[in-house]
């Protein structure tokens, strides 16, 4: 059987750790990062290599071949995924496993701002705004509140939301708790407010406002990917994870909803892998039931030692939450290197 694996990020990796057999993975990049860590790189408390491993030395190891590319489109009545539909480049697949992860939900002029979804990204988020002053963080997730705190040591930050209070995702005691931390930290908090263009200047539906640099945190959906249906969030999957007869989708490109929508997390994003990788050794095809949903999160948030841990309306704080979550994270990465 022919695996061919699209992305090699948490979801991708993941899979591929916990399947062997004939695999080929197309990515653009061999580096497996990790997003979590990104906030903290942001503040310069970690270092690039921290961040990332290579996994050239793992696909050695397991006899993964590696091919430098991106999916353009796939064709899954001909089992074939394609690089490049000029020259008609592709490979072709048994099962496609595909794993290529997320990126900002569209607003008119988001590409001016700057984003966080993949590394090079992030890089030159970190270098942008170690020159700026004023800066406006858009959407108050789970990633806008820890960058807002992790940035606010060197930058006046403005926290913008478009509901009426920040982790509108998460139970208003989470809320509460971070809403205080932040403004101790100086963030400034408007919520209620809808970003609705980004240019020179940011206009919002309570006014325009002058900033030096625009952080887009305001949620993801699954990259488009030609030849597959797409719903609200990312490519429409059913209950075993499978987007067509042969086509598996993971992660944040993925619109999983089995009865509750999963979390775009890497705790998801990780679990699902492990389905898939599961289902295609056993040829078994079962139901995924996602653990960290829409109506019941499951989050750490680490803001240093405040770290604060979700799950559904239960909140914990505390260090020792932020050592799990730093053990969680080096642990994941640790699994790759070699
Ligand atoms: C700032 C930030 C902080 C976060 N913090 C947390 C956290 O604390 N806890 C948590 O659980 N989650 C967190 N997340 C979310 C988590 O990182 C993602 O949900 C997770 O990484 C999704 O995994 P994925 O494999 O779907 O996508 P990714 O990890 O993004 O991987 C996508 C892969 O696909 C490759 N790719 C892209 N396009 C193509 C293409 N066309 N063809 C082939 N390959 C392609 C990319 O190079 C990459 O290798 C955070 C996210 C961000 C941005």
């Amino acid at each position: 059987m022919k695996v061919v694996v699209a992305g090699c990020g948490t979801g991708g990796a993941e899979f591929l750790r916990h399947y062997s057999g004939d695999v080929t993975v197309i990515s653009p990049s061999s580096y497996l990062y990790c997003q979590a860590l990104f906030p903290a790189y942001l503040a310069g408390k970690v270092s690039e290599d921290e961040v990332k491993v290579d996994l050239l030395p793992f696909f050695e190891e397991k006899g993964i071949k590696f091919r430098r590319g991106k999916v353009e489109f796939v064709k899954d009545k001909c089992k074939t995924v394609f690089l490049n539909l000029k020259t008609l480049k592709g490979v072709s697949y048994d099962k496609l496993v595909l794993a290529v992860g997320g990126e900002p939900i569209h607003v008119e002029g988001v590409e001016k701002a700057l984003t966080l979804n993949d590394f090079e990204s992030a890089k030159i988020a970190k270098k942008r705004i170690e020159r700026a002053r004023e800066v406006a963080i858009v959407g108050s997730g789970m990633s806008g509140v820890e960058v807002a705190y992790e940035i606010s040591g060197f930058c006046n930050v403005t926290l913008i939301e478009y509901e009426r209070r920040i982790l509108p995702g998460m139970c208003e005691k989470v809320s509460d708790v971070v809403r205080k931390l932040l403004s101790r930290e100086g963030v400034k908090i408007l919520t209620s407010c809808k970003v609705e263009r980004i240019s020179d200047t940011l206009k919002t539906s309570c006014g325009e406002f002058s900033f030096d640099e625009v952080i887009w945190c305001a949620g993801i959906k699954g990259k488009r990917v030609p030849g597959l249906k797409y719903g609200k969030s990312g490519i429409v999957v059913d209950s075993s994870l499978k987007a067509t007869q042969n086509v598996f989708a993971i992660g944040d490109v993925a619109e999983v909803n089995i009865g509750d929508v999963a979390t775009k997390t890497a705790l998801e994003a990780e679990r699902q892998a492990k389905f898939v990788a599961k289902a295609i050794k056993s040829g078994k095809i079962g139901k995924y039931k996602p653990f960290s949903t829409l109506r019941n999160p499951f989050a750490i948030m680490t803001f240093d030692d405040k770290a604060i841990l979700v799950r559904g309306d239960k909140v914990l704080t505390g260090k020792p939450i932020y050592k799990l979550k730093m053990l969680v994270v080096r642990k994941f990465l640790k699994n790759f290197e070699r």
